[in-house]
């Protein structure tokens, strides 16, 4: 910038002075030349003058004869070229012809003697430069001579003409000699000008190049460079100080906002080289990660957190295809929390067995550049992948994955990571207290011992399930399952024995019933189960299956293998009553008329023996401190 200005201001002074020199020159030279001209013009008209005066001497002398000699003398003047006389036709008419040369010699003459104007006329050619000038003689009987003494003619009349040619070469050698003269001063002036000008001009450069220097830096974030000058001028001293001033300002300001910043991100730099577009930038991101965080903790829980989770990270690098799946480490599975399309790029496999997901494994970031098959559990769709892992517990992860087709999107997501990952570290707590409540609100509706939901629960939804089955038209199986005797297997074996009789039925019941039934423990070996959608035959089926598997398997008890039997009743809802809970009482009474049957049995509730067994069946369940 500073170059071009030195050189601007050269080349517009230069351009200043030459044009006003070429202006100089050509007025000297026409002035010259003007000059010149008029005085070669004066001259001529002189001789003319002298010229008449002689022939008009010679003629009253009565020696017009010896003119010849008179016009030789005449012409014989420096840079005379040369001269001759022409007569009038009246003159010619009256004295004769004259001497040969006394006629018109070409158009001028001619023209001269016809108007009784002067004409003068410039030939200049490389080597010649000639001034003509033919000057007409008038009658005049005014004067000193009286013309028309001697002339018959009339006042005014043309008698002759006078025509001189100077030679002008010298005049036009001085004229072109002076021009040089001027132009070599003028050179001179132009060049010592420049000199004088770059002298002062110089420390305002010098100025200018070290302001630039300094701004430049700046730009790129070092402050620290001050500007000096040797310039003795008020205001420049002034510029330079405020500017030191400022610099200095800003090199103690944007260093604290650097390094405080730095503590909020680490490593996220690189957005750009001009720390203060950088802090804006950063306090920008800063202050859309505040309003996160205070949006995520009002969230209802940690899949609506995740799911806000996923559109910040749709808003910073627009993937093409998004997914976050959570792993629950100790079931070793992964689930989809969010997924922007519907096909999953992800293996089955790798959903069942998280460790396959090569990110949650390695606990690093998973880029396919170089290797398409560099996860196990990628199952293909699209050209590159993405996935970021984030721990938020010791058992709970979330892996974010994100795919494109076009690698320099991939590599965008890679640019961008430390960006989400501050999303990641600033939602983790919330995540985490929201698992946790989520944890607190179902331990506190399941079983410690089984995990299954407890009657305290069932309670609580059974009239909810009881509508939905009303507005879905649904309908629902419910088992009722008791272990036999099991007073005798506490007493006999002890509480812990028991403990274990209770966790293996609530494993058969797990393994044979579907994830939209609903088991709970109804007391102490008490369950009661709702089947979803279960026909008659299909009950019977699901509950046999869990009475023989229970019989069959043992439990060790030192040396000795101890089986024990489980007795179930079951009732239908809707086809023995409309209401869910009454089903479940018409279950226990199923149950009572399999203990009273024997046990270890299934019976289904009957009508024809419903009136006749209620009575019995809270007489037995009073009697053998059945659950309330
Ligand atoms: P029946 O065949 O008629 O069902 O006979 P039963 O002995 O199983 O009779 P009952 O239902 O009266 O026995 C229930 C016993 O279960 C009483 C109680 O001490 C015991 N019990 C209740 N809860 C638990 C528990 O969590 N663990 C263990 N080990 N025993 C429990
Ligand atoms: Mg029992
Ligand atoms: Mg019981």
């Amino acid at each position: 910038m500073v170059m071009n200005t030195e050189k601007k201001l050269f080349l517009l002074f230069t351009a200043i002075m030459t044009l006003f020199a070429v202006a100089i020159m050509i007025n000297a030279a026409l002035n010259f030349r003007n000059y010149s001209y008029n005085s070669a013009i004066d001259k001529a008209h002189m001789a003319a003058e002298l010229i008449r005066d002689g022939l008009t001497a010679h003629m009253v002398n009565g020696m017009m004869d010896k003119r010849a000699a008179f016009l030789e003398m005449m012409s014989e003047g420096d840079s005379v070229k040369s001269l001759w006389i022409v007569r009038s036709e009246s003159v010619v008419k009256q004295f004769g012809k004259g001497f040969k040369s006394e006629m018109p010699k070409d158009e001028i003459d001619k023209e001269v003697l016809k108007s009784g104007k002067e004409i003068d006329k410039f030939y200049e050619d490389f080597e010649n430069a000639t001034l003509r000038v033919t000057i007409p003689y008038t009658a005049s009987s005014y004067g000193k001579i009286d013309c028309l003494q001697c002339h018959d003619a009339k006042e005014g009349e043309v008698l002759g003409a006078v025509s001189l040619e100077f030679d002008v070469r010298e005049i036009r050698r001085e004229g072109i000699w002076t021009l040089v003269k001027i132009a070599i001063i003028t050179l001179v002036f132009i060049f010592l000008s420049l000199l004088i000008i770059k002298h002062f001009t110089a420390p305002y450069i010098i100025f200018f190049k070290k302001l630039e220097k300094s701004l430049m830096r700046a730009k790129h974030g070092d402050f620290s460079m001050k500007v000096r000058t040797q310039i003795k001028a008020k205001d420049v001293e002034a510029v330079a100080q405020r500017y030191n001033e400022l610099i200095e300002k800003f090199n103690k300001t944007v260093g604290k906002i650097e390094k405080k910043l730095a503590i909020f991100l680490k490593g996220s730099t690189g957005y750009c080289e001009d720390p203060l577009e950088q802090a804006t930038h950063t306090i920008d991101m800063l202050s859309d990660i505040h309003r996160f965080k205070n949006t995520i903790e009002l969230d209802s829980d940690a899949h609506q957190v995740l799911t806000r989770l996923a559109s910040v990270i749709e808003n910073i690098v627009s993937p093409q295809r998004l997914l976050i799946f959570e792993v629950e480490a100790d079931k070793g599975t992964r689930k989809v929390v969010y997924n922007s399309g519907i096909d999953l790029p992800c293996t089955q496999e790798s959903m069942e067995r998280a460790d396959i997901c090569r990110a949650y494994r390695t606990k690093k970031s998973v880029f396919s550049d170089l290797y398409p098959q560099l996860c196990p559990g990628f199952q293909g769709g699209y050209k590159y992948y993405y996935c970021i892992p984030f721990d938020i517990t010791s058992t709970y992860s979330v892996v974010i994955m994100m795919l494109s087709n076009d690698k320099e999107k991939v590599n965008l997501y890679k640019r961008e990571e430390t960006v989400l990952m501050y999303y990641l570290e600033n939602s983790k707590p919330v995540i985490e207290s929201k698992i946790l409540m989520q944890k607190l609100k179902e331990r506190s509706v399941r079983d410690g011992l089984t995990g299954l939901y407890n009657r305290k629960f069932l309670e609580e939804v059974i009239d909810k399930i009881n509508k939905q089955a009303d507005r879905k038209t649904s309908k629902y199986a419910v088992m009722m399952l008791d272990i036999d005797s099991f007073k005798m297997i506490n007493d006999t074996y002890g509480h812990d024995i028991g403990d274990s009789f209770i966790k293996l039925l609530v494993e058969c019941i797990n393994h044979e019933i579907r994830s939209s039934d609903i088991a709970a423990r109804y007391g102490g070996e008490e369950f009661v189960v709702l089947l979803h959608e279960a026909s008659y035959e299909g009950a019977l089926r699901v509950a046999e299956k869990i009475r023989t598997m229970f019989a069959k398997i043992p439990i060790s008890i030192g040396d000795k293998n101890v089986t024990s039997t489980v007795s179930i009743g079951i009732s239908l809802y809707p086809e023995n009553t409309a209401s869910l809970r009454e089903a479940i009482k018409f279950a226990d009474i199923a149950l009572y008329k399999a203990k009273r049957g024997g046990r270890n049995r299934v019976v289904l509730f009957g009508e024809e023996v419903e009136k006749s067994e209620e009575k019995e069946a809270n007489s037995y369940l009073f009697e053998d401190n059945a659950p309330e």
